[in-house]
């Protein structure tokens, strides 16, 4: 047998999940994926987020904040859309709280505010669509899609909105032009140009009543059926939000299994990890008080009331303070986020074995070496970045360490190859310790985002003992 040889102790080598965690780790982050996939299969949404969430809070005896008189596990939803929960630490909030902050929006294709019209060439019925987010517009043609969104009916009456994703449901598609007619549609374009914003439109239904003298006659069948199956009329789709996610749900991925594929991973995988270690969390005690916040808006820059940049998360802070009988005055609210320490829980870019030069191997995360630590975002010369400080930087790596925490730092991409940013800067901005952590992804941004199993349970872990430092 060959003898194992002595590590140089001088040297930082990250570890591989698989070949160093202990058996009982091994098997606990293969059984962590399950309940995952179930989660990403039933938040489709920011909206369906927020509700999975709040269900899964009520179980654990949290309550609505508004509405607390007393308690330690409380949250708040605000337009449906963003909700941050805590559980209240022994010592006073304003001494400081640990977060984890991730976001629930994901990128996707949105129908218009008046997206039906009868397509004269085609004689179809047919939705016009809105991308939202970073998205590769090629990838959203020719693959099943599922409606999903909210229908505020003239009677100011709530219409949820669900097709596609269960067995026997029919799905929707963006036809791509066949390759035998592409040549001067397609081929001739650069990537981002060959598929044309205009052109997504999805062919929705092709029916007519027999004998209907109606000139539109496609369109007045599917609005037909859309007021026997929902009692809404063209109108009510003017004020509504409804998106198109990919109709192929979550699923065990590679030989080994040992990867998830799926839909919307960035983010949800950090919030739906940063969730479960609160909950890990319950019997803990905790000195400080722990706070986990899912933003909305993060993928077209986190504006408006429900993205980070809304106050609604200062109010949630300030409301938790009044809570607890502490001062809720601006000044107190402002030395409560400066004595705070923030994990911006975002998922960022692995090493992909197709693409290895955008990275830079040595700074780049990789699949199943743990959780993600990035100091740093923003592109070219670390514009519009949060840049972490070394104490707190060295701070998050020691609490990982101490917890046997698979982890890795890892920048996205190559110096000028590109870049991205989280919701970091705007939380540092309110002078928390702030630095982004989440798990490396494959493919981001896709419709078949990929994840390692041993990272998935590695951001659970990292999260788990994050949130109750001292
Ligand atoms: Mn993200
Ligand atoms: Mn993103």
């Amino acid at each position: 047998m060959k003898e194992k040889k002595e590590k140089n102790p001088l040297l930082y080598e990250r570890k591989n999940f698989w070949q160093e965690a202990p058996a009982a780790e091994i098997k606990r982050a293969m059984a962590f994926a399950g309940p995952y996939k179930d989660f990403l299969n039933q938040a489709r949404t920011e909206r369906e987020s927020v509700i999975w969430t709040e269900a899964q809070l009520k179980a654990h005896k949290f309550q609505p904040l508004a509405a607390a008189k007393a308690g330690k596990r409380v949250y708040s939803i605000f337009r449906g859309k963003t909700i941050a929960m805590a559980v209240i630490g022994s010592e006073p909030i304003s001494k400081g709280f640990n977060m984890v902050a991730a976001h629930i929006d994901a990128p996707r294709v949105d129908l218009k505010q008046n997206p039906l019209y009868e397509d004269k060439n085609s004689d179809m019925a047919c939705m016009r669509t809105h991308y939202y987010g970073g998205i590769k517009k090629y990838q959203w043609v020719s693959t099943p899609l599922a409606l999903h969104g909210i229908i505020v009916k003239a009677d100011s009456s709530l219409l949820r909105v669900s097709i596609g994703d269960k067995d026997g449901e029919p799905v929707f598609i963006i036809p791509d032009l066949l390759p035998h007619l592409a040549r001067k549609e397609q081929y001739t374009k650069n990537l981002a140009e060959a598929i044309d914003a205009s052109k997504m439109n999805l062919v929705f239904s092709g029916m007519k009543d027999p004998g209907s003298e109606e000139k539109e006659a496609a369109k007045a069948y599917a609005l037909k059926l859309l007021n026997q199956k929902y009692g809404i009329s063209e109108q009510d789709f003017i004020s509504a939000e409804l998106q198109l996610v990919p109709a192929t749900p979550a699923r065990d991925a590679g030989l080994d299994a040992s990867m998830v594929v799926g839909y919307g991973q960035d983010d949800r995988i950090c919030a739906y990890t940063g969730l479960q270690a609160l909950l890990a969390n319950l019997d803990a005690k905790p000195k400080r008080t722990m706070v986990v916040y899912f933003s909305d808006k993060e993928e077209v820059g986190s504006q408006g009331s429900t993205g980070a940049h809304s106050v609604f998360i200062q109010d949630f802070i300030a409301s938790l303070l009044k809570h607890n009988g502490e001062k809720d005055g601006s000044a107190n609210l402002r030395q409560t986020f400066m004595n705070s320490m923030i994990l911006s829980a975002d998922v960022t870019a692995a090493v992909d074995p197709n693409y290895p030069n955008v990275h830079e191997r040595q700074n780049a995360v990789l699949f199943n070496h743990g959780v993600g630590i990035s100091k740093y975002t923003g592109s070219g010369g670390k514009y519009s970045c949060n840049d972490a400080n070394a104490e707190f930087t060295a701070k998050v790596i020691r609490i990982f360490g101490a917890a046997g925490v698979f982890w890795q730092m890892g920048a996205l991409g190559k110096v000028d190859e590109g870049g991205g940013g989280t919701i970091a800067y705007i939380l540092a901005n309110l002078g928390a310790e702030v630095i982004d952590c989440g798990t490396g992804l494959m493919g981001m941004h896709s419709l078949y985002e990929l994840c390692s199993k041993a990272d998935l349970y590695s951001t659970f872990a990292a999260y788990k003992a994050f949130l109750t430092t001292k």
